[in-house]
């Protein structure tokens, strides 16, 4: 089968003929139709993120059709249309049974932890539990978006326990950020107030339903989200950026008994400036102010997602994708990390 190898760091994928992987009982032999290109997959070719021993085949957004099935499996046949989830929990530890498997002991990724190759390929061999059908009203480029960029969001907006009618914020607008605004608008939000410093991304996030915009480079998103909230500050803030700034921009926004999701992740050294710090464990006091990081997702959020998208309470029309063959995986790869589109997905 052909497919697009990782076999050294900073350098372009190689496109070539490798052996099909071998099928084991509870596996299902996946024909991909689709995988998205994730930042994750530019960091393991830049050698940024650890991949192990090379050659490797990336890839962990696939979408595809069912062409052969283990001896054990009984819930897929073949012709079936599927998404595949990456991680590849135990199911037996104690995050697993409390229904956290993003947090599994054991916790390993196809397509990103070295022994389990992924899909930038013709073919891939899925276990049949880390595979759901895609319903028909479900096209394989949403399941990338639902697989890729919803998930995280998703996770986020159902871990703050989001209510109908409640107000929101969020602070960074690229691909994760925008998906937040559609799952906080599938979830009632009364309000939804976005921030960026991009005057691009602004633009584009306003198509995604937001109510106002606020480019905070050129005011300050606090007072102005507390002028729009009648002086008291949204519900909940989502800080998707992974900026220290941000976060506590995030934090200063929500009302007195309000949320932050801390959905951003900080690459760099941050130091706090404790200086006012009474000030700012005040304020956290004063408004009982509850924090909280969202990471992944989980099993038991496919099936929720699946079935808001094919109701189209999930809607991904304002998304910019783009489709490309194989042969241009490494412009994709560059395209992904200029952050033009959406998602940059392979079609095979
Ligand atoms: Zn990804
Ligand atoms: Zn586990």
């Amino acid at each position: 089968m052909k497919a697009a190898v990782l076999k050294t760091l900073k350098e372009p994928l190689v496109i070539e003929d490798v052996p099909l992987p071998t099928l084991g009982p509870k596996n299902v032999l996946m024909k991909v139709k689709q995988c998205g290109i994730c930042i994750t997959d530019i960091k393991m070719v830049s050698g940024v993120r650890p991949t192990g021993n090379l050659p490797f085949i990336i890839g962990h957004e696939g979408v595809g059709i069912v062409e052969d099935v283990g001896k054990e499996v009984t819930h897929f046949k073949t012709g079936e249309r599927v998404l595949m989830d990456p991680l590849l929990s135990c199911g037996m530890c104690l995050n697993c049974s409390f229904g956290r498997d993003n947090m599994c002991e054991s916790r390993r990724l196809i397509g990103i932890t070295n022994e389990t190759p992924g899909v930038y390929a013709e073919y891939g061999v899925i276990p049949e539990r880390n595979l759901y059908k895609l319903p028909d009203e479900v096209s394989f480029s949403d399941g990338v978006l639902i697989n890729s960029l919803l998930s995280p969001a998703f996770h986020g907006v159902k871990r703050m326990d989001f209510k109908a009618s409640e107000t929101a914020c969020v602070y960074g607008l690229g691909s994760i950020g925008t998906m937040t605004i559609l799952a906080l608008k599938a979830f009632g939000a009364s309000q939804i107030i976005g921030v960026d410093i991009n005057e691009q991304a602004l633009k584009n996030a306003e198509k995604f339903g937001l109510d106002y915009v606020i480019n905070s480079k050129k005011e300050d998103p606090v007072k102005r989200i507390r002028e729009l909230t009648g002086g008291k500050g949204v519900d909940v803030a989502f800080e998707v950026v992974g900026n220290h700034e941000t976060i506590l921009q995030a934090i200063y926004s929500t009302r007195h008994g309000g949320r932050t999701c801390i959905l951003g992740v900080p690459f760099y050294h941050v130091v706090i400036d404790f200086k006012d710090a009474l000030g700012f464990f005040h304020e956290l006091s004063e408004k009982e102010a509850s924090i909280i990081i969202a990471w992944g997702y989980t099993r038991q959020e496919f099936p929720m997602m699946l079935n808001m998208v094919k109701k189209r309470l999930i809607d991904f029309s304002p998304c910019r994708t783009k489709v490309i063959p194989l042969e241009e995986v490494n412009e994709g790869i560059k395209w992904t990390g200029e952050g033009k589109y959406t998602r940059v997905i392979i079609e095979f």
